[in-house]
């Protein structure tokens, strides 16, 4: 990428408030001079230097400009190398080779599973047929904050995907998960993650990141429209009257649904959760997670599917690895009018948040594509 470095990463994206807290930047960094703060940013913990200052950066080192999923033409550039080609217009979730809608035969993984429990499935099917050895991916646990956070984990045998399964509504940067991978010696893994964080998917071998490239064999994106901060979650479920300790699943169907342990559900408004939307989302302008192998959404009008967007050929090739292994059915997103509708409608909600007059003026390339709304 030349002449860039830590110093425009931090002024163009991190200081832009572009930064979604992917974390895919401190992952790469190969001196471990990027840490991550409590509120889910890059940071540089190099001593003695500013926040835009990086020793090695300045010795030439350009690694985790290059693997920011949100750098100048990011779009463009993921979609060149993950697809061929550059979206079309009227592609307003991302490229497609297939929309599908699943869910799993497997009575386990449907009984955890958030949706349709494919995202679940494909793991297990994966480390059973040796495809993966391990994913990245989170957990619920007391990350510092209280009880039910979640942190990102590495999963690697059937019990702990099951564990793992399920949806949290806090943010945990999946991709910091690379670290235990790396010291238990795991290469082939699968990610898990959020629309922003999917894009690593793409933004490694474009830029040629390979080592951390050659060991993500699938990428799992989960369509996202934002993520709120712990506080925010745990005082609008307090002012509900419900201790964020008693919380056993959370999801969002319109409402924002809780379940606790003695067996109560109640539902909250979701308007009441906005004003805590973690800051790193405010900006995001990808609902569908267009640069996963696979995005997965629960926006079918029936709960116990997974709309499945398949979007590379290897992403095709795994979903049809658990269907002939009969661990998942499907059958066409257009049986759903409803789930694709909401498609459009939500990728095209998010991509308004991007800000393209706060780009800098040097930075002429436009970031992103154009869409048909
Ligand atoms: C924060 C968030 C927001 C979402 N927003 C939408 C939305 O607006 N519309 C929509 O259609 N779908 C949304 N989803 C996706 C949806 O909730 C399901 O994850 C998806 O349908 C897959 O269901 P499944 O049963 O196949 O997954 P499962 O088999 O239950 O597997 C889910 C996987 O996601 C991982 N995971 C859960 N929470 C997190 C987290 N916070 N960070 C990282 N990984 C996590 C789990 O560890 C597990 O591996 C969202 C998911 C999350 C986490």
């Amino acid at each position: 990428m030349g002449e860039v470095h830590w110093r425009e990463l931090y002024r163009e994206v991190v200081d832009t408030g572009l930064c979604t807290g992917c974390a895919a930047c401190v992952m790469a960094c190969p001196r471990d001079v990027l840490g991550y703060t409590d509120d889910y940013f890059p940071v540089q913990v190099g001593e003695g230097m500013g926040k835009d200052e990086c020793v090695i950066g300045d010795r030439g080192c350009d690694i985790c400009t290059r693997a920011c999923p949100r750098f100048r033409a990011w779009e463009s550039e993921l979609d060149e190398t993950l697809f061929g080609r550059v979206r079309g217009a009227d592609e307003v979730s991302g490229v497609a080779r297939s929309i599908l809608l699943a869910r799993t035969t497997d009575a386990a993984i449907a009984e955890v599973g958030q949706d349709g429990g494919l995202v679940s499935a494909l793991l297990v099917w994966g480390l059973r047929e040796g495809r993966i050895e391990g994913a990245l991916t989170s957990r619920i646990e007391d990350s510092g904050r209280g009880p039910f956070d979640v942190v990102p984990t590495v999963v690697t045998t059937r019990e702990e995907v099951l564990a793992a399964a399920g949806s949290r509504y806090t943010y945990a940067a999946t991709p910091l998960a690379m670290a235990e991978a790396e010291e238990r010696g795991l290469k082939e893994l699968a990610l898990v993650g959020m629309s922003c964080q999917a894009s690593i998917n793409a933004s490694l071998p474009a830029r040629k990141v390979n080592k951390y490239a050659r060991r993500i064999a699938l990428t799992l994106g989960l369509l996202c429209s934002k993520t709120f901060t712990y506080e925010g979650q745990r005082q609008v479920l307090a002012d509900h009257g419900i201790d964020i300790a008693d919380v056993v699943k959370i999801n969002i169907k319109g409402v924002f649904q809780v379940w606790t342990r003695d067996g109560g559900y109640t539902e909250i408004p979701l308007k009441l959760f906005h004003p805590y939307t973690r800051e790193g989302c405010r900006l995001c302008p990808d609902f569908a997670a267009q640069h996963a192998d696979i995005s997965c959404g629960g926006i079918g009008a029936d709960d116990n599917w997974t709309l499945a967007v398949v979007r590379t050929a290897r992403g095709e090739e795994w979903m049809k690895g658990v269907i002939d292994a009969g661990l998942v059915e499907v059958r066409p997103g257009e049986d759903d009018p409803v789930a694709m509708g909401l498609l459009a409608k939500l990728s095209t909600v998010s991509r308004k948040r991007w800000p393209a007059d706060r780009l800098p003026e040097d930075q002429r390339a436009p970031a992103l594509l154009p869409v048909v709304s």
